[in-house]
């Protein structure tokens, strides 16, 4: 979608340091991280948030929760553990309306709100 910074990622118009790429989904570094594993996980396809996410998109979005544990796996994160994050709307947080998932890990997060 024009005008979206991960689209933009998707195709190449903007640099990212990218950990892990197939034709359906994108993972990459997050350019300010939060610790010292910080990856984004991204459908190519942009659907907005979790707030956008159609029926349609079942098989997509259970796919990309099958790379998360080998993109963290690779992370080196996966045998301590890590956290996955995903800020929707105004009240959640989020600042990038294409729907990603916070991988965190490589420190005992110890903030925690549930
Ligand atoms: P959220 O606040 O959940 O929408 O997360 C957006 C994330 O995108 C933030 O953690 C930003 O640091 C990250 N981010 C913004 N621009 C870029 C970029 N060009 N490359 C990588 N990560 C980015
Ligand atoms: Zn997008």
């Amino acid at each position: 979608m024009e005008n979206c910074l991960f689209c933009k990622i998707v195709n190449g118009e903007i640099p990212s340091q990218i950990v892990y790429e197939d034709d359906k989904i994108l993972a990459f570094k997050d350019i300010q991280p939060a610790a010292p594993v910080h990856i984004l996980v991204i459908p190519k396809k942009h659907i907005a948030g979790a707030d956008a996410i159609e029926a349609d998109d079942a098989e997509l979005i259970g796919y990309l929760w099958t790379k998360i544990r080998k993109i963290a796996e690779d992370a080196g994160v996966c045998q301590d553990g890590f956290r996955v994050i995903n800020n929707c709307g105004e009240n959640g947080g989020q600042t990038v309306r294409h729907l990603h998932f916070h991988i965190l890990g490589g420190l005992k997060l110890d903030e925690k709100l549930i």
